[in-house]
Formats: C-alpha cells, structure tokens, sequence
C-alpha cells in the first residue's frame, strides 16, 4: 500500500497526487514518468534539476539520458523538473507571497535600462555586462559563496553549468551560449558540497525547475536559505546541443568561436563570430534545432527570478532590467551605490512591447497545445 510521508510540504502531496494508479494503491515510478511524459516526447529541456541528483540520470553529448529504471515514487527526477506540473499559482504564494500575475510579465516591482561600468566586462558580455558584474560582485562582497552560471566548454565538449567562487571564474563564462546546457547539475553539486550562500544564473525554464526545488525541497537541504539569489535571462528558444554542435562545425569547421549573437528583428540571423570573421545563418534554418520543450515553455523573461535580465531591443551595449524581489532590489541597489552597474529609466513604449512579446509567446505555446492536444508542461 502506498503511504505519504505525514512531514512532507503539502505542495509536495499536491505533485504527488495524481501519481497513484487506479484504485490509489499502486506506486508509479517517478523515474518513468519524467521518461514518458518529458524525455520521451523530446520534451527535456536540459535543465540539469535532475541530473546529479539520480544515479539513473545523466547528461550524455548534451542530451539527458536514462540509465536504468527506478521505483520510487517521491523521486526528485520529477518533482523538480520544469517540464512536469508546474503550477505557477502556487510557486507564486510560495516565493514572492503574491497570486501569479497574469498580465504577460509576472510580477515585478520595477524595471530598468543597466549596463556594466567596467569595460572589460563589456568587452566579454553578450549585451551590457550587467549578469557578469552583479554576480561578481556578489561573489567579491561576500553576499555569495558560490555563483552557479553557464561555461562555453565543458568535458564533453557541450556548455556546461559551473560552480563559480570567483569573479574571474563568472567572467571566464560571461556570454550567451544558446543551448540547453544542464545548468542545474552545477547547483546540484554546489548544494552537495556544502555551499551555504549560492546564486544562479538561469533561463527561465531552470529558474522554474529552482524554484520547484527550494518550494518542495524534498531532502530537506534548506535549498530557500541557501539559494539566495536568482537571477534569470529572458528567453524565446535554445537550441539542443548536440544538434546545434554539429550544424555549427559542418558551418565554421575547426575556426575558434568568439561569440554568437542574435541581432533583434527583423534581422532573423545567427551571428558567429569566429577567429576569421563573423558567419551569418539565418534562423530559419536553424529552427529544426530548437528543442522540443521550447515549443511548450510560455515564460519569456524567468518570471520567477529575483531579478530578470534580457537585451535592450534598439540600445546596442544595454540591458533590460526587471526587479521583481526584494532580495533583488537589494543587490540592485548595492550595485549601483557600489557602482559596478548604472542604470536609467526604461521607457513605458519599451516596456509595452516587452510585455506583447511576452504574450506572444504565450499565445503561441497554447496555439501548440491545441494543436499537439498536449496538456503537460507549462499550465500558465
Ligand atoms: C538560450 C538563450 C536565449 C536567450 N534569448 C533571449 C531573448 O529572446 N531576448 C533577450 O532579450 N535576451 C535573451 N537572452 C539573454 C541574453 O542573451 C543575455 O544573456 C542577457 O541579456 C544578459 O546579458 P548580459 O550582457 O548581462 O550577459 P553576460 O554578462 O554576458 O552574462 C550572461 C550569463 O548568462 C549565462 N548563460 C549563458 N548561456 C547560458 C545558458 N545556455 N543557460 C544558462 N545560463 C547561460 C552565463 O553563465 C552568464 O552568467 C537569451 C540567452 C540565452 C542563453
Ligand atoms: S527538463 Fe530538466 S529535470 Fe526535466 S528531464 Fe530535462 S534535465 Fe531533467
Ligand atoms: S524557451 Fe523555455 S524551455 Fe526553451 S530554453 Fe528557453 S526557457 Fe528553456
């Protein structure tokens, strides 16, 4: 007979639920039905969440595969996947004491144009260096420990999520690399050894997966008190890596990559910069690539960060700032009275197009659902 644990977060039951076959006396294996409902349809984000924290899980070439099989019912694989039951209603209440906004951008307080005063950290940084310098900073004041963020080049070949303790370590990984890259599974191996004042840098599908993870916290690590800073990237699309891995090198063969670059629309282009020069693809002919749980991800802008980062659409060298916490006003403020950022006021015309791109992202993914007669994934 199937028992709950009585201590366990009601949250956690609510995950559970529906896991018990027929009559509700039968188990079902957690590890099974991440398999048939995420990593089977190429629903797999490659977030990381669950990598490293299963022996029957790993990342393989940039794809998470499935070792073996497991019975557990309470397996973390699931819980803390983004791609499962994610209820954004009750994330909401749990991390910011607050309904889920609906209005296209979830909630924030405020938001910004920033960019990084330093000029090295421009040099290096995808748009205006403001990641780079907040999470150095953080390292540098003693605010964090460890900053988990996302290095071009891991044992594989793949990128690859790191554990960072110093800001040179952060800014050897500034930069956007434009795959799913198991990010997570640094958090993992962060939290294992003991780390106490940890910070990511995430999309908005791994700070999803995060954020299941401190709400549920299923072994009881204190992930809300350890994890203390969340920082999120905006995101309409990543490409899977090992797909991405070898359309690039039939590209550019054995040229060093500097960069990749998205230019905003109407340009529809990959950029790659290369040792030679740069090479133009056009994303058209990249879409194949995207992954499968793009296609059914509506947040645009890591609605569940602490703060939220993107391209200044039109300002070349900025960002887009979203303050969305106060453990994320706080870091804002520091910066900028420490001055390693500046910002300035963000235009009410930017932010309405923000906020339509956003719905446009939702209004497609539910475009999909009706038309995939899918009903997992993201509810919201
Ligand atoms: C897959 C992807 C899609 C994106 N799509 C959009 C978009 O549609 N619109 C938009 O405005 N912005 C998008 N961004 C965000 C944008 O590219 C910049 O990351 C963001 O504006 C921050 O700029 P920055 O100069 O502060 O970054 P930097 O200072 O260069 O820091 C970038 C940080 O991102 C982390 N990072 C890089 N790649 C990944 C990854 N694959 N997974 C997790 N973390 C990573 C790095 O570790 C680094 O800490 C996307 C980023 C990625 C990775
Ligand atoms: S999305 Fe993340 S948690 Fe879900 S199967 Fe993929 S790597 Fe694991
Ligand atoms: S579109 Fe969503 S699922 Fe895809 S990489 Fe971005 S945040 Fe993750």
């Amino acid at each position: 007979m199937y028992a709950r644990v009585p201590t366990i977060n009601p949250l956690f039951i609510t995950i559970f639920s529906f896991e018990i076959e027929g009559a509700g006396v039968s188990p079902v294996s957690a590890l099974e039905q991440l398999y048939k409902e995420v990593i089977l349809p190429r629903l797999c984000a490659a977030c990381g969440a669950c990598v490293g924290n299963c022996p029957y899980l790993v990342k393989y070439k940039g794809r998470t595969v499935k070792l073996d099989s497991c019975s557990r019912a309470d397996g973390r694989c699931y819980a803390y996947c983004p791609g499962a039951n994610f209820d954004p209603e009750s994330i909401s209440q749990a991390i910011f004491s607050q309904p889920y906004d609906t209005s296209g951008l979830g909630s924030f307080t405020e938001v910004r144009a920033s960019r990084s005063t330093s000029n090295e950290i421009l040099s290096m940084a995808q748009g205006g260096g403001t990641v780079t310098s907040l999470m150095s900073m953080a390292l540098e004041t003693g605010i964090l420990d460890a900053a988990i963020v996302t290095s071009a080049k891991g044992s594989e070949g793949f990128p690859c999520g790191v554990i960072a303790t110093t800001a040179r370590a952060v800014q050897e990984s500034a930069g956007s690399k434009f795959v799913g890259a198991h990010t997570l599974d640094a958090l993992n191996l962060a939290i294992e050894r003991g780390f106490t004042r940890i910070g990511i840098v995430g999309l908005p599908c791994q700070i999803r997966s995060l954020r299941k993870m401190q709400v549920y916290d299923i072994k009881d690590q204190h992930l809300k008190e350890r994890v203390r800073l969340v920082v999120g990237l905006f995101c309409n699309w990543s490409f899977s890596a090992d797909e991405f891995q070898s359309f690039i090198s039939k590209k550019v063969g054995d040229k060093k990559i500097r960069k990749y670059d998205v230019p905003p629309p109407p340009s529809n282009k990959l950029i790659v910069e290369t040792d030679d020069g740069a090479e133009s693809i056009a994303l058209e002919e990249l879409k194949p690539l995207i992954q499968g749980a793009c296609r059914e991800c509506s947040d645009m802008t890591s609605e569940f960060a602490d703060i939220s980062v993107g391209m200044y659409e039109g300002r070349p060298g900025w960002n887009t700032l979203m303050i969305r916490s106060k453990t994320g006003l706080d870091l804002i403020e520091t910066a900028t009275h420490v001055g390693v950022i500046e910002t300035e006021q963000f235009p009410e015309e930017n932010l309405n197009h923000l906020r339509q791109a956003s719905l446009n992202k939702k209004e497609r993914v539910s475009l999909t659902k009706i038309e995939t007669g899918s009903s997992q994934a993201c509810h919201d």
